[in-house]
């Protein structure tokens, strides 16, 4: 199966890439809940957190700078920003292809919506 995501990392499918390397891409969610929400993908299609591997490290890792660059670049760095990573039903995963959302622009409000 090949998920929406691998389907940007192709080019197959349009988005508004922000950053790529041989690990991680980042682009724009297409449905922004913040005036910034970008999300930072590994490029190996991992199902879930679940799923991650020992070797998945470096681009786990990587998610986390790569966001801080971002936030830098963006110019939230500075008022602050949310990174959020959801695993299956309970945590709202909607794209089962491990993704970390960089959220920020706006004060984020309560941690949890309901
Ligand atoms: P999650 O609920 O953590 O799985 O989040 C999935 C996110 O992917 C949602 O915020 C969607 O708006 C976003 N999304 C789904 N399809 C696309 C797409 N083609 N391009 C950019 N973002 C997408």
């Amino acid at each position: 199966m090949t998920s929406i995501f691998s389907k940007i990392i192709a080019r197959e499918i349009p988005a508004t890439i922000l950053y790529e390397d041989e690990l991680v891409i980042a682009f724009k969610d297409i449905n922004p809940i913040a005036p910034v929400h970008v999300l930072i993908v590994p490029k190996r299609e991992i199902p879930t957190v679940n799923d991650a591997l020992p070797e998945d490290e470096p681009a786990l890792g990587r998610l986390f700078t790569v966001a801080a660059k971002l936030a830098a670049e963006m110019g939230i760095a500075e008022s602050g920003y949310r990174l959020m990573v959801n695993c299956n039903k309970d945590g709202g995963q909607e794209v089962f292809h491990l993704h970390m959302h960089l959220l920020g622009g706006k004060r984020l409000g309560r941690m949890l919506a309901e």
